[in-house]
């Protein structure tokens, strides 16, 4: 009798470890790391504090999810640091009806961060193994309005802009032309520029006419922008 009680209670604990969705370290995550560095968008935060950042890293990498850092995803690329995909949220200044391009899909979480809040996410990654991870991940958690391409984001996606705003998730060495076309009047984009494996500036560009107005914002590391053969 008292095996049994201990087995139902031994199985009760697992299946509570199973379901464990850490909404209690997203709650952290948000109060300590984020709006601790003053994001204060409500938009940005209630995405943070929903989006399950552990479905997007490996099952090894489960427990530091929620740190203040960087992880590996794998092929050489990494997830943003919590802070930094917040921050670059905030400052397009999202809206529910907002067309957003990502470039740089890699686990697909800043795509799935901007598709809580904006109507449609377009997202592109270069690495095709990664880009198909991130698009079956996202159809698992749900989000029906992300779509991911395979392809050299540089070109941007023509068939879907002009965008509300562009987030780009890779350091380029300069800011593409295609991607600052392809973006609407009074449009934003925010992008790491300068060298691979140094510190990069992350540069805010707002689109006004035909006039661009370039910000550096803060300094960065980022993986590289590649470019395809
Ligand atoms: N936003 C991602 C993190 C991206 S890391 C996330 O939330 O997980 C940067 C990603 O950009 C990598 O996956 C890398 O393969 C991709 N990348 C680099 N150059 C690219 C290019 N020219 N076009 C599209 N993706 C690119």
């Amino acid at each position: 009798m008292r095996t049994a009680k201990l087995i139902f209670t031994s199985g009760l604990f697992f299946l509570l470890f199973l379901q464990q969705d850490y909404t209690r370290e997203r709650e952290a995550m948000v109060k300590t790391q984020i709006q601790a560095r003053g994001v204060k968008d409500s938009a940005t935060l209630a995405a943070m504090r929903k989006v399950q950042r552990h479905k997007f890293v490996a099952a090894n990498q489960v427990s530091s999810a929620y740190s203040d850092g960087p992880l590996p995803i794998g092929y050489g690329q990494t997830i943003s640091q919590p802070y930094i995909v917040a921050y670059m949220t905030e400052i397009i200044k999202p809206k529910p009806n907002y067309t957003v391009l990502e470039v740089g899909t890699g686990s697909g979480y800043q795509a799935a961060v901007l598709g809580e809040i904006v109507r449609k996410v377009y997202t592109i990654e270069i690495i095709d193994k990664l880009g198909k991870e991130a698009s079956t991940r996202l159809k698992d958690l749900g989000y029906k309005n992300i779509e991911v391409k395979i392809a050299d984001g540089y070109h941007g996606w023509k068939e879907h802009a002009p965008f509300d705003a562009i987030v780009v998730t890779a350091a380029a060495e300069y800011i593409p032309t295609p991607l600052k076309e392809q973006l609407k009047d009074g449009g934003r984009m925010i992008i790491p520029v300068g060298s691979p494996y140094m510190t990069q500036q992350l540069m805010l560009i707002e689109k006004t006419g035909n006039k661009y107005r370039t910000t550096s914002m803060m300094p960065v590391r980022f993986v590289p922008f590649k470019r395809s053969e």
